[in-house]
């Protein structure tokens, strides 16, 4: 290990950066994030700097360095261009025994900064040891991704936290006790932003710890958007939702390949829908995340595209509301979004489409009687119907009905985002009939308006699988990414 790390409390301290310029700002702008006394020598700042010692946040000595300028600091930069002035700087430096980085000159420095992903008071370092800054960037950029917003915050609650419980709890069962309050339903509260109420809960479970009660687990359930089926279009939020549950209660339209994501031991619980075999009545999927969240689960609802798009995400946590269940809800990319974007098929467009409207194709009793037909018919909008391919003739006659011409451009998406995706591209007219044709299966999804002819000129995704080619009614579409590789 050729740098040892520390975190240094530069608070106050005088330190000393050497150079004017650009690389000096950021240099300067970490020291005085630190809150650090900074100074800076140098001939000449830049208009920041200038703006920085205006405001008195940064002193300048104006003029070129010499070893007598480190006289009182405690750590020194140098950010110059000059390799003889760096040289001198170290040279310095090194003779006083103050600590020094060169920029860019590891051989030069005493210390390196590393690069950090800030989750004050939370901080994780991570360096080469000057081996590949540039490698040590791609680390952070992982991390950045992978770690919460939020961790900040619960590690204020914990430091806020950390005499109490220090007071009231054995050593021999402290960990044991953060642990549980930092992975359970404590530190979901805080991810969720609910962080008064997660204080209440953590000094509650303190208390109770201290007379020796016992209080009920609690769990948590995250409402979770799955996307529409290519698993790169999880979010992040998703992604961590699914890596750190204890049991996912999922649907039909999750995708093989998005349950991958799921955490190795976490239960899998399956509750789909097909249209006619109800596997698990809805109020009892209700109960089912009630139990699992009362034996102090941290539950997700997995469900296909977003929750609150016919969902039924509503219905779902408004049980959780009235039994006092916290919840959480991710949102995910709705069917309408991601097949329109793998399609090729803007939603809006300035000269075709000024409004997107999403219906529900359900017939219900074998009948589309929930919409006003006659709004859905003039030109400039864009229809984007799900659950439709079942009622699609009923569904393309009722808007010809309506006053829609016959040959108003129409597409059908099959399994959108996924590597079976399918488009169907023709009119109103002759859409169920190509539908047939191809034998198009669910999902699939059904989007009516002019926008639907960008699809020949705009459709970038690969849809010519093997097994596959010759459906898509506009041809082979160029290969930009093949998914079985
Ligand atoms: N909450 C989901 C929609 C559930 S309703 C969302 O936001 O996407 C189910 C309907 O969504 C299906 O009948 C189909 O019309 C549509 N759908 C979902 N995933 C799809 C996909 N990958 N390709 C095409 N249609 C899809």
């Amino acid at each position: 290990m050729k740098f040892f790390p520390v975190f240094l409390d530069i608070r106050t301290r005088p330190c000393l950066v050497v150079g004017g310029g650009d690389v000096a700002l950021r240099k300067v702008t970490s020291l005085v994030r630190a809150e650090a006394a900074v100074t800076v020598v140098a001939p000449y700042l830049n208009h920041a700097l200038t703006d920085l010692q205006a405001r008195g946040t940064v002193q300048h000595r104006c003029g070129h360095f010499s070893a007598a300028d480190l006289a009182g600091f405690q750590l020194v930069i140098s950010a110059t261009d000059d390799p003889a002035v760096n040289q001198a700087v170290h040279a310095a430096a090194v003779a006083r025994g103050i600590p020094v980085n060169v920029v860019d000159q590891p051989a030069l420095c005493t210390f390196i900064f590393p690069a950090v992903v800030d989750r004050s008071p939370l901080l994780i370092a991570v360096s080469t040891g000057g081996a590949s800054p540039v490698l040590a960037r791609l680390v952070r950029s992982r991390l950045e991704a992978w770690l919460p917003e939020a961790y900040g915050q619960l590690a204020s609650l914990a430091e806020r936290f950390r005499e109490p419980v220090k007071a009231a709890i054995a050593p021999a069962r402290r960990r044991a006790f953060w642990e549980q309050v930092l992975q359970g339903s404590i530190g979901e509260r805080v991810l969720a932003g609910r962080m008064d109420e997660a204080a209440r809960c953590l000094q509650a479970t303190l208390q109770a710890d201290g007379t020796g009660a016992v209080l009920p687990p609690t769990g948590f359930v995250c409402l979770v958007g799955a996307g529409p089926g290519d698993p790169d279009l999880l979010t992040l939020a998703a992604v961590r939702a699914l890596q750190e549950a204890d049991v996912v209660v999922y649907d039909r339209l999750v995708s093989p390949d998005i349950l991958r994501r799921v955490r190795n031991d976490a239960e899998r619980i399956y509750v789909g829908k097909a249209s006619g075999h109800h596997t698990l009545p809805q109020a009892e999927v209700n109960q089912l995340l009630i139990r699992l969240a009362r034996q102090g689960k941290r539950v997700v609802r997995l469900k296909g595209g977003d929750p609150f798009i016919f969902g039924r995400g509503g219905e779902e946590i408004e049980t959780l509301t009235d039994e006092g269940i916290p919840f959480k809800v991710i949102p995910g990319v709705t069917a309408a979004s991601g097949c329109a974007a793998y399609a090729g098929i803007p939603l809006t467009h300035r000269d075709l489409a000024q409004s997107v409207t999403f219906l529900t194709g359900h017939l219900k009793d074998g009948e589309t009687q929930c919409h006003d037909w006659s709004h859905l018919t003039r030109t400039g909008q864009t229809l984007v119907i799900y659950m439709g391919l079942q009622g699609l003739s009923k569904i393309c006659q009722r808007l010809i009905d309506a006053g829609c011409p016959p040959d108003r451009p129409a597409a059908l998406i099959e399994q959108g985002t996924t590597c079976q995706q399918r488009t169907l591209v023709g009119t109103l007219a002759d859409l169920p009939t190509q539908a047939s044709g191809a034998a198009i299966g669910s999902p699939a999804l059904i989007v009516v308006g002019e926008v639907v002819n960008l699809h020949r000129t705009l459709g970038w995704f690969n849809e010519d699988h093997a097994g596959r080619s010759g459906h898509s009614a506009t041809g082979p579409l160029p290969a930009h990414r093949h998914w079985a590789e």
